[in-house]
């Protein structure tokens, strides 16, 4: 239990960790529950009855329902970290509250989801000229994967907004936006305790950096880069304890973003290796720095080379291109 970690901190002031079931390769979800002055609950986990059984039981175990619980916190729009909301609304008078962009994820929802496939579909899988082979089984997954969110009455959804404070238990957490994993993630600082809710910002493996669709008329954005900026503010936070939204917590972030930043470094140049061999595209660059990974979730070690391949184009170190509407990369 955190307890141990932060043993100088009062209980009430520590967030309980509940894991949860998401059925997915990451593993279980963690929300985390803070019982007074009234019970409020970050992050839901993913809309599947394994999970709600999960979740009640967890609640029922501090002797609360959902509809004892007076506000949920949603730190990113990820379904395995909102996807129970529509569960807790239906029976909860509860007020949902998430960063100001990520409003629509949670009262319109899946309407932002089809928006992103499409992009995917109809725009990014095609300027990276990605064989079926590499698509369908991603496309299939994304696809199965929609139901496991789900919509909160608009009415009920309320804004974070960045650099503002939000209360969770006795004391006032300070709302960070770090982009990167998504361009909508908050985190939470409480500076009295040196207490860090992570959420999926700083997990002890890096978080995928995902691609999203870009504004009407903007360019993408690139995330990788946004994610190290991230990092960097994180590292200068004052922590003693962090808790993640996957995995046990943890002390001692700044080693741990050192070895990210290491690592992060060490994959973008194998990436500039595979240019200056001569690759011009992503697939074979995906498939030669990622040979074993399971089709359905190749989608991950996408947004990755599209982060290295980010780095190095801000670095001013490769040129990218397009031919006939097809991406390519060579040395500058
Ligand atoms: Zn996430």
């Amino acid at each position: 239990m955190p307890v141990s970690i932060a043993p100088d901190i009062p209980k009430t002031h520590i967030p309980t960790q509940i894991p949860l079931p998401t059925g997915l390769p990451i593993g279980d979800v963690n929300a985390y529950l803070f019982l007074e002055p009234e019970p409020v609950l970050l992050d839901t986990g993913i809309n599947s009855t394994d999970s709600l059984v999960a979740l009640r039981r967890a609640l029922n175990h501090y002797g609360l329902t959902f509809a004892d619980l007076s506000k949920v916190i949603i730190s990113h729009p990820h379904v395995d970290h909102f996807g129970l909301s529509g569960a807790i609304a239906a029976e909860s008078r509860a007020t949902f509250h998430i960063f100001e962009p990520a409003v629509p994820w949670l009262a319109d929802y899946p309407h932002p989801w089809a928006t992103r496939l499409h992009y995917y579909v109809r725009t990014l899988f095609k300027q990276l000229n990605l064989p079926t082979d590499i698509v369908d089984p991603i496309l299939t997954y994304y696809q199965s994967i929609q139901s496991a969110g789900s919509a909160v009455p608009a009415e009920r959804v309320f804004p974070l907004r960045a650099n503002q404070q939000v209360q969770m238990g006795p004391l006032s957490w300070r709302i960070l936006h770090t982009p990167g994993h998504t361009s909508t993630l908050t985190c939470f600082y409480q500076p009295e305790t040196r207490q860090f809710l992570s959420t999926d910002m700083l997990l002890r493996q890096t978080p995928t950096p995902i691609v999203e669709q870009p504004l009407p008329g903007a360019p993408r954005v690139p995330c990788l880069p946004q994610f190290i900026q991230s990092l960097q503010t994180v590292r200068q936070l004052n922590i003693d304890i962090v808790y993640p939204g996957h995995g046990r917590p943890f002390t001692d972030h700044r080693a741990l973003i050192a070895a990210q930043l290491k690592r992060i470094t060490h994959r973008k140049e194998e990436c500039l290796a595979l240019i200056k061999a001569g690759h011009t595209e992503v697939a074979p660059m995906l498939l030669t720095m990622y040979p074993q990974y399971p089709p359905p979730f190749r989608f991950a070690a996408l947004w990755m080379l599209i982060g290295y391949l980010d780095l190095l184009k801000q670095e001013g170190r490769i040129l990218e291109e397009t031919t006939r509407g097809v991406l390519r990369y060579r040395p500058a």
